[in-house]
């Protein structure tokens, strides 16, 4: 008896949903500083999405995220059940950018990539760990460039017309001569 089996369509060589990705859009990361930022003297605590896999794109806010001045409790019950979710984000208004112990023990828990963001936010203020809590690199990919804006082609008139009336004996007129 054949068995149906879904497959997902990705392109040939990308890595699998749940890999550890390798970098993060430039606009993910500058929103993650700018949300600590507004969130500051307090933290700020997110979870980053990878989908399409390999590269962070998004930032996800959990509802339920407490920002205290000593650290955002994560409410992990609250992750959606997907795969595409890598890792977590939050930030040290004390400026350190070490993890704490209670870092590490979220880190070791869940996750593959966590970022931890220091004061004052500037765009070198921040480091990537993996799930032992060891420093790892994070390749910062700019936006692709936007595509050039479409100018439409040309109107397209056709050389031989066939008139209604005349014979559409599919001879050209240059044939007749
Ligand atoms: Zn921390």
């Amino acid at each position: 008896m054949p068995i149906f089996r879904p497959e997902r369509k990705r392109p040939a060589g990308a890595p699998p949903l749940g890999s550890t990705p390798r970098a993060i859009t430039r606009r993910t990361l500058d929103s993650a500083l700018a949300s600590a930022r507004s969130a500051y003297p307090n933290e700020f605590g997110g979870v980053l999405r990878a989908d399409p896999p390999g590269v962070i794109g998004e930032l996800l806010l959990l509802p339920g995220t407490t920002a205290g001045r000593r650290h955002a409790n994560f409410h992990l019950y609250m992750l959606p059940a997907d795969l595409s979710v890598v890792g977590t984000v939050h930030s040290h208004p004390s400026g350190a950018l070490r993890p704490s112990d209670a870092d590490l023990q979220l880190f070791r828990n869940w996750g593959s990539r966590h970022l931890i963001l220091g004061a004052p936010f500037g765009p070198g203020s921040w480091r990537a760990y993996d799930g032992n809590g060891r420093e790892t690199t994070l390749e910062v990919r700019e936006a692709p460039r936007p595509r050039p804006v479409e100018t439409p082609l040309p109107e397209y008139r056709p050389r031989v017309v066939h008139r209604p009336g005349e014979p559409s004996s599919g001879v050209f007129p240059a044939d007749e001569a």
